[in-house]
């Protein structure tokens, strides 16, 4: 995806606060985090949302869901977080291309963050 601004950041165009990258994912820092901790985890290749995944690419998730515990205990989260995919125009996915937001360093209420 040559337009897409996460496919940028996962190449090193557009420079990102990382918190942790391998072949297949990198974590960066959330431009306007919406909690003291607000990470975004995403698959390097491009996949557009969850309604994207598919047995072709979903191996890429499992491991994501590997990661995700060990950020979490890197940032010292040790009272909980929360993980969310915001899916298509009606939960108000903003990037199109597949990320999981960890919110945690406070109590977080029942909307998003
Ligand atoms: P969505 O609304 O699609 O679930 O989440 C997109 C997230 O990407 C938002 O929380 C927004 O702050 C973050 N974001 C948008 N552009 C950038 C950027 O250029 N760099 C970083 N680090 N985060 C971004
Ligand atoms: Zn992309």
């Amino acid at each position: 995806m040559t337009d897409c601004l996460f496919c940028k950041i996962a190449a090193g165009q557009i420079p990102s606060t990382k918190v942790y990258e391998d072949e297949q994912v990198l974590a960066f820092r959330d431009i306007a985090p919406m909690a003291p901790t607000h990470i975004l985890v995403i698959p390097k290749a491009h996949i557009g949302s969850v309604a994207e995944v598919t047995p072709a690419n979903s191996a890429v998730i499992a491991h994501i869901f590997e990661i995700i515990p060990l950020i979490a205990q890197t940032e010292g989260l040790t009272e909980g977080y929360r993980v969310v995919s915001n899916c298509g125009a009606h939960a108000g996915q903003t990037v199109q291309h597949l990320h999981f937001h960890i919110l945690g360093g406070r109590q977080l209420t029942l909307e998003m963050a």
